[in-house]
């Protein structure tokens, strides 16, 4: 059974023509682990007992009659995102040994439509990198090229994927992390509109910027996956009232014929990788030979957006991150002399330099005296940025841009936080404007590094976003 020639679409295919089992697909997971994950790393833990039992669970349903949009698909599940009984260390020790008692809704939503939750997938911790070398626990590899990084933080989920180790994967993204880890594993990533999808049960990092979406084999696949994710949730007040369309359905027919394209001039400048800009350049004459209309955009203040970012979601994040005291769960310390003690060395033994560096500057952009300063006018220039946007698409359907600057680097390679949060630049401004945004996989460099391109589309645009990518892919 080999796992990486399904995709959902192909595996529900053949569960419903009876060629395949989802006790067969199960398997096919777990000895696709067993051959292959000691080398990439890709998964934290995997309840094997649990998995093949509720595959049984679903041959028995489909044997009576019973059918489900994902019924009998196994999913990997990125470990900040809540499975009842499963474990959820959001890839830190301060969460080392938590199991879930409750399941997120985006996991309720794939339990009713009858998915298989297959295994916890690694991430940096509590999302916060672009490499997933930040995890506490271990560092996965490109499926591509071991030597390098799978992207992050969604990197689990990408190199599952990527490496034949499952047939699609749920990630998250807050300023980039299921697009630039799609790019450099080659598959398809998705965002979603900020709204779109409920975030409850799901670990907070930046509570105005977080996304759950898929990642996937194909563009199909994700809108297959977004019909069950998607709609509104009275768990989420930040989840949107707003009709959820037939995303797979909406893909019928999709053209690039007649589209408007806008080029963002900001996004095409010196300092890409000149194979990325290549391969981004080909990406675009494919779209004009399809029948797009491409269009020069301009969005001003595009070099504010990482500046921008790395005030508010580190302040966002030091709030978020409170919770985690060594009292309710996770991690206490041994011997604490007090109760201040007691919350001081819980915290500094439980995380990870990356997550200490952004709760320290999100506690100090939000102190006062400086609230004014950092975080108040950051919250003005997030404003901007997304009025760049919404002046954009009263001229164009959607934007073609870069994912990142780079190919997949090496392992290692990017040691000065800065220069890795710089790989995040053309992923953070739709982040901050809460739009949908995919990668696609658009060609490979000369080493065969898989290099994608980003479609980014206006607010609740997710199905327009999907078609362009479709429309892409078959080109
Ligand atoms: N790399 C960015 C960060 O470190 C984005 C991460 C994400 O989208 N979760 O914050």
């Amino acid at each position: 059974m080999d796992i990486a020639r399904f995709t959902v679409a192909s595996a529900l295919k053949a569960l419903d023509a009876g060629e395949v089992s989802s006790r067969e697909l199960t398997q096919g997971v777990i000895d696709a682990i067993d051959a292959k994950d000691a080398e990439i790393g890709a998964y934290l833990t995997f309840d094997r007992e649990s998995a093949l039992r509720q595959a049984d669970e679903a041959d028995a349903a489909r044997a009576a009659g019973k059918r489900g949009a994902l019924l009998g698909v196994p999913v990997a599940i990125k470990d900040l995102i809540n499975v009842a009984g499963q474990p959820c260390t959001c890839a830190s020790k301060i969460l080392e040994g938590y199991v879930s008692p409750y399941d997120a809704t985006v996991s309720a939503r794939l339990r009713s439509a009858g998915a298989i939750f297959a295994g916890r997938v690694n991430m940096d911790e509590f999302a916060m990198g672009s490499s997933t070398e930040n995890s506490a626990f271990k560092t996965t590899r490109n499926p591509h090229d071991t030597s390098r990084v799978p992207g992050g933080s969604s990197g689990g989920s990408a190199a599952a994927v990527a490496g034949g180790m499952a047939i699609c994967a749920l990630g998250t993204d807050t300023g980039g992390s299921i697009r630039q880890p799609a790019s450099f594993c080659g598959i398809v990533g998705f965002k979603p509109t900020y709204g779109r999808v409920s975030r409850y049960g799901v670990t907070a990092f930046a509570s105005s910027l977080d996304q759950v979406g898929p990642m996937t084999r194909d563009v199909t696949d994700a809108a297959l996956l977004m019909n069950v994710l998607a709609g509104c949730d009275e768990h989420d007040g930040t989840t949107a009232d707003v009709p959820v369309p037939d995303f797979a359905a909406a893909l019928d027919g999709a053209s690039l014929k007649g589209v408007r394209i806008g080029l963002p001039k900001e996004y095409f400048v010196d300092g890409t990788d000149p194979q990325v800009s290549s391969i981004v350049r080909s990406a675009i004459d494919r779209c004009a030979a399809a029948g797009a209309e491409l269009v020069e955009v301009s969005l001003p203040h595009t070099e504010y957006a990482m500046a921008v970012y790395y005030i508010v979601a580190p302040a966002e994040a030091s709030a978020n991150l409170a919770r985690f005291d060594g009292v309710r769960y996770g991690h206490r310390t041994g011997k604490p002399e007090d109760v201040y003690s007691l919350y001081a060395k819980s915290r500094a033994e439980g995380f990870g330099a990356e997550v200490k560096r952004r709760i320290i500057l999100g506690t100090y952009v939000l102190s006062s005296g400086y609230y004014d300063a950092y975080y108040g006018r950051a919250q003005k220039v997030r404003t901007l940025i997304r009025r760049d946007f919404e002046d954009a698409f009263t001229k164009v359907d959607a934007l073609l841009t870069p994912v990142a600057p780079t190919p997949a680097f090496k392992v290692g390679e990017l040691q000065d936080p800065l220069s890795m949060y710089l790989n995040d630049l053309f992923t953070i401004p739709a982040s901050l404007a809460g739009l949908p945004a995919i990668s696609v996989p658009a060609g490979k460099t000369a080493e065969g590094l898989p290099v994608g391109v980003q479609f980014i589309g206006a607010p609740f645009a997710d199905a327009k976003v999907l078609s362009c990518a479709k429309a892409f892919e078959a080109a």
